[in-house]
């Protein structure tokens, strides 16, 4: 349980925040909820733009061979999350250009990076199966039609195998949802079936169950758990792996899961997994329409010797760990060209969005972005890193005019070189 306390605080989500809570909308009209920014523009597959994406294939070339098993403490997996896809309707968190999904295919498969599926990532993580150094798992929630109609297409031709976290009352085919015949044409195509509940609930329902006692709490994680394994299983077959919505995670929850019949969970907490990763709080990527950079991160596998331990096991006190998810995570360690800090404050409660200030050891006071309808902050350092350890400190002011503050640290590779493990 080694991210214990900070899921156990994250309720508290690294996405798509307010509406990530929320079920997909039977009718959903993105611009006239969600932030809408303007589409990144692309990277370029040789990485020829001014900023070049923090890894671009040809950086990876140099990395080891991807193509051999290698013992299991050396895989490092990349898992990614997705939502909707459209070329059309205003890009959000949730909602990506299809083209941009396609791309982003297209880069896993310059960079020479592995597809996986579930049943192997399950078999590596609890079983004794080899993979190779570098892999990626793709998982697409909630179960939008454009799934089936926009992703489905790129991730048949690049032969991709992929997860549908599904929620059981999303599955009618109205609206923008999909039906159990796309998600079975998908699963004669390389989709596994995972469960996302029963409703998608928002953490303000889990927690009223909660206070109302134990009995209440067990019974509605019969309903969203249980239940959703059992009709998951009626549907599409046996299942096995549980996403939590919005990523609202509780110990309980933790506890439960098992009983069902899960084996695994998903959190919304970026990272790249490792075989000692607690199984029931597996790091996820939420790949985001409106920032390509997330994606850059999750595929970029250069730190992964370190990040997965060695460095940071021996490195003193451990970082604290905000109650909100940040990046890079606590006690990581990151590349000295890190190109992005963040934090997300959605789950922190009465924020004052234009109080918040982020703080950064040697650099001071930094002029960090905030998404005022988000409650993200994110920062990108001009320079090259030479600290061995970064602290981050935030601070912001609640709308009964008290201050707050966190802080957390991670490391910095001393050298800015291709590890080679
Ligand atoms: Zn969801």
């Amino acid at each position: 349980m080694r991210y214990f306390f900070t899921t156990l605080w994250i309720a508290l989500i690294p996405c798509a925040w307010a509406q990530y809570f929320e079920p997909p909308p039977i009718n959903p009209d993105p611009s006239s909820e969600v932030s809408v920014r303007p589409v990144p523009a692309p990277q370029p597959a040789g990485g020829k733009s001014e900023q070049p994406a923090p890894n671009d294939p040809a950086a990876v070339t140099e990395l080891p061979d991807n193509s051999s098993p290698v013992p299991r403490e050396k895989t490092r997996v990349a898992v990614l999350g997705y939502h909707n896809f459209s070329d059309t309707k205003p890009v959000s968190e949730m909602l990506m250009r299809t083209s941009e999904f396609r791309q982003q295919m297209e880069y896993i498969h310059k960079a020479g990076l592995r597809v996986i599926s579930m049943k192997e990532f399950l078999d590596w993580r609890l079983g004794n199966l080899q993979l190779p150094p570098r892999c990626v798992l793709i998982t697409l929630d909630d179960g939008w039609r454009s799934v089936y109609t926009d992703a489905f297409p790129i991730l048949k031709e690049y032969g991709y195998p992929f997860t549908l976290f599904l929620y059981t009352k999303y599955l009618s085919g109205r609206g923008d949802s999909m039906t159990p015949e796309m998600v079975r044409e998908m699963q004669a195509h390389g989709a596994t079936i995972g469960s996302h509940s029963t409703s998608h609930l928002y953490p303000r329902f889990w927690k009223r169950a909660q206070a109302a006692g134990d009995k209440a709490y067990n019974d509605l994680m019969d309903v969203e758990m249980g239940g959703s394994f059992k009709r998951l299983g009626e549907l599409f077959g046996p299942i096995n792996t549980y996403c939590y919505p919005g990523g609202y995670v509780t110990p309980q929850m933790i506890e439960r899961l098992p009983g069902y019949g899960f084996v695994a969970a998903f959190t919304v907490i970026p990272g790249k997994v490792d075989c000692t990763e607690d199984v029931f709080q597996v790091h996820r990527y939420m790949v985001f329409g409106t920032d390509s950079s997330i994606f850059h991160h999750a595929v970029d596998f250069r730190q992964l010797s370190s990040a997965a331990g060695g460095d940071r096991k021996n490195a003193g006190a451990p970082s604290p760990v905000p109650p909100f998810p940040v990046y890079p995570l606590p006690n990581s360690v990151a590349p000295s060209d890190i190109s992005l800090i963040s934090a997300q404050l959605s789950g922190m409660t009465n924020v004052e969005p234009n109080s918040i200030q982020m703080q950064v050891s040697g650099f001071g006071r930094v002029p960090a972005k905030v998404d005022s309808s988000t409650l993200s902050v994110q920062w990108s350092p001009p320079l090259r890193i030479y600290l061995p350890r970064l602290t981050v400190r935030l601070s912001w002011k609640t709308t009964d005019g008290s201050s707050h503050s966190a802080e957390w640290f991670f490391y910095v590779e001393s050298e800015p070189q291709i590890q080679s493990s």
